[in-house]
């Protein structure tokens, strides 16, 4: 049994969402005639109340997009240190922006609104980069998974609207966030000009992302999405995983976020490990203490056992739950844990 646990990307759709790809109806959506693609874009949409949604390969050209939307070359976007969009999207920010970003110190990926408030450059100063933009992100991948607090990214709003800046949210993994604290999509809309939504994490799609905003960002997005060559034609097929994923997998999530929390109370058990960080939703980051059980020794051990998790760096482990992590395989790596000395 191969038991992968690297990340929530790793998923293959199941049978119902390949019958769903297989018999859906496609046409060219580059001339926006997909009727798959524009149900999907019309359902996500509507979830979160916002007025119109573009369908993307990735979610890097999502959050790209959303960048150079808001942003003009030479300006500056506020974001925490441990942002994907700052760490993991290939310097894009200023790839395709021009745009640099200033970073702050948060917990776990996630802001205080007086450290935002502190992190723009007075606006008149022109020695300085424009502040702009201000990107959240939740769940915070390189933050283990942990949720914001609606409160905080109210605050962070209010200081969005008293300074001029636009406000984007990453949330590639915000349907874990939705179900872990039972929030409603419609109140995140509410709050940001633009949301880039992943399917390909947990909800176990092959491919795609949304971006969701007002029609006007929505209709600039077209043109940029078509400029990073993210225009597809019979994009229908994967759209039709989506729509099938946001019917189906959606309120199963909280499976991933129990069986993570269980890893991580056999994890905290163990001897050789130092340190279990807070779980939250699906992901667990974890420390080892060296002097009893080397990372690579433990690693290896797994793998021994078909057992595939990850290094984040910094002598920090990650292990992902997600829609192909069966109950069974869930029985077997808390055995293949418990006996690991
Ligand atoms: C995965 C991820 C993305 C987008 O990644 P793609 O691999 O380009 O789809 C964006 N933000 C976060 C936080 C992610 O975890």
């Amino acid at each position: 049994m191969k038991i992968n646990l690297i990340s929530d990307t790793v998923t293959k759709p199941t049978v119902g969402m390949l019958e769903a790809m297989m018999t859906a109806e496609v046409g060219d959506d580059v001339f926006k005639a997909d009727p798959s693609v524009n149900a999907l874009e019309e359902k996500v949409a509507k979830l979160f109340g916002m007025e119109a949604a573009l369908f993307f390969p990735s979610g890097t050209m999502t959050n790209q997009t959303a960048i150079k939307l808001h942003t003009q070359p030479g300006e500056q976007l506020i974001c925490d240190k441990y942002a994907h969009i700052y760490n993991y999207e290939g310097g894009g920010v200023s790839f395709n922006s021009g745009v640099s970003c200033k970073l702050v110190d948060g917990e776990r990926g996630m802001m205080k609104a007086e450290q935002v408030e502190q992190a723009i450059n007075p606006p008149d100063f022109y020695h300085s980069p424009l502040t702009k933009l201000v990107c959240i992100e939740n769940t915070t991948n390189k933050g283990g998974g942990a949720c914001w607090d609606f409160e905080e990214l109210k605050r962070i709003k209010t200081v969005c609207d008293s300074n001029g800046l636009n406000y984007h949210l990453d949330g590639a993994r915000i349907w874990n966030a939705l179900v872990a604290k039972n929030e409603a999509a419609k109140d995140y809309g509410a709050l940001f000009d633009s949301i880039s939504v992943c399917l390909s994490k947990g909800l176990g799609c092959p491919v795609g992302s949304v971006l969701v905003g007002d029609k006007k960002l929505i209709d600039d997005a077209l043109r940029v999405r078509k400029v990073l060559g993210g225009g597809m034609r019979q994009a229908g097929f994967l759209a039709a995983a989506g729509i099938y994923a946001l019917d189906n997998h959606i309120e199963r999530l909280v499976d991933d976020h129990n069986r993570a929390k269980e890893i991580g109370e056999v994890l905290s058990g163990l001897d050789f490990i130092k340190k279990v960080e807070p779980i939250e939703t699906n992901i667990i980051i974890f420390e080892l203490d060296e002097s009893k059980l080397s990372s690579e020794l433990f690693l290896s051990k797994l793998e021994e056992n078909g057992i595939s998790i990850i290094g984040m760096g910094q002598g920090k482990l990650r292990i992902v739950t997600h829609l192909n992590y069966t109950k069974d395989m869930h029985s077997v790596f808390l055995e293949v844990l418990q006996k690991i000395v």
